[in-house]
């Protein structure tokens, strides 16, 4: 057991937990039934297709106590189903839903040391699909692997709750019409670390990508959703080559139903999102992050004097609490593992 963690100092980095979960499927076969294990290297073939061809897909999802001392993770069947999706379009085996929560909830478990006291920040549960068999030639795997391990994570992005700034980037695309955007692929992310790299180094936190096809609509924050509030509306893009997000479907659910907003998914135009009236982006890691100021062509466009906007704070406020039981949760969300 590892007690030197440092509760209060948590950032977004690997702290491994204990326990992993591993099973193993031949091409054209079935899943095995697996193995909770601990936390360690894996063995694999030079040849494996994960590392030639980049045959892998992720999820990321969060499990947290409550104040009244639950243990609960949000929507984990919605990850499942997009688990299932992304596999499908990198031609890996298909994990059933029904299993996929029940080891997520028995990682959770086994692993309840490793998830911060309340309020100190979540364990991240990575689970993965890997073509982890030998092969030459560009096809799938002869053998894939799903795993699953967990972290204790703090904030994603360092500045906290304060506002991000972020940079359009003209140079790069993160996704085209029609590839891969839309899974939670392993190769969008090493693509997209270029672009992220020089924008930081430029003192932005996250660059914000056009749409491949015309290089005019927001596609997305790295890797969370962008949102944007004119009045009573709430924007987001819808490109086709978005990933969909489960915190971009509960958000617009929550401003429809809670907030009575116009919630529409359409083509957000660079001049619309600059004539916002706030901004922010979503996803499990990022959760609801306000953004400050975007920069496009050298010219910086501030929100709100760099203040989180009370249409944000009031959609932040909703959506965590009912993912901390604060609130009712009408929508069945919240599974609690224990
Ligand atoms: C995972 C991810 C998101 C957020 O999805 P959630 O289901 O809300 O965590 C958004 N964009 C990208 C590119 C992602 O990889």
């Amino acid at each position: 057991m590892s007690f030197d963690i440092d509760w209060d100092n948590l950032s977004f980095s690997l702290t491994p937990a204990k326990t992993m979960f591993i099973a193993k499927c031949p091409i054209g076969g079935e899943w095995s039934d697996g193995e909770y294990m601990p936390y360690g290297d894996i063995s694999i073939s030079p040849g494996a297709g994960v590392l030639n061809y980049g045959q892998g897909i992720f999820e990321g999802m969060k499990a947290q106590r409550t104040k009244g001392g639950k243990i609960v993770l949000f929507r984990p069947d919605q990850n499942g189903l997009r688990l299932q999706n992304s596999a499908r379009r990198i031609c890996l085996p298909e994990f059933s839903v029904e299993k996929f929560v029940e080891v997520i909830k028995k990682m959770v478990i086994e692993n309840e040391e490793y998830i911060p006291p309340y309020g100190k920040g979540s364990l991240y549960l990575r689970p993965c699909i890997w073509g982890t068999g030998a092969i030459l030639g560009v096809s799938p795997a002869p053998e894939y692997t799903f795993i699953v391990y967990a972290s204790p994570v703090g904030q994603y992005f360092k500045t906290g709750f304060k506002p991000i700034k972020l940079e359009i980037t003209t140079e790069f695309h993160r996704a085209a019409p029609h590839g891969t955007g839309n899974v939670k692929y392993i190769g969008n992310y090493a693509a997209g670390m270029f672009a992220a790299r020089q924008t930081k180094e430029k003192g932005f936190n996250e660059v914000i990508y056009l749409d491949a096809r015309e290089d005019k609509y927001i596609e997305e924050v790295g890797a969370a959703n962008f949102f944007c509030i004119k009045g009573n509306k709430l924007l987001t893009p819808k490109t086709g080559s978005i990933l969909p997000g489960i915190t971009r479907k509960s958000v617009m659910q929550l401003a429809s139903d809670k907030f009575g907003m116009e919630v529409s998914e359409q083509n957000v135009s660079i001049e619309e999102a600059l004539s916002a009236d706030e901004v922010f982006c979503a996803g499990t890691a990022a959760v609801i992050s306000s953004i400050g100021s975007i920069s496009y062509k050298g010219k910086e466009t501030i929100y709100n004097n760099f203040n989180v906007g009370t249409v944000t704070q009031k959609i932040y406020d909703t959506l965590t609490k009912i993912q901390l039981q604060e609130i009712e949760d009408p929508y069945g969300w919240v599974v609690v593992v224990k």
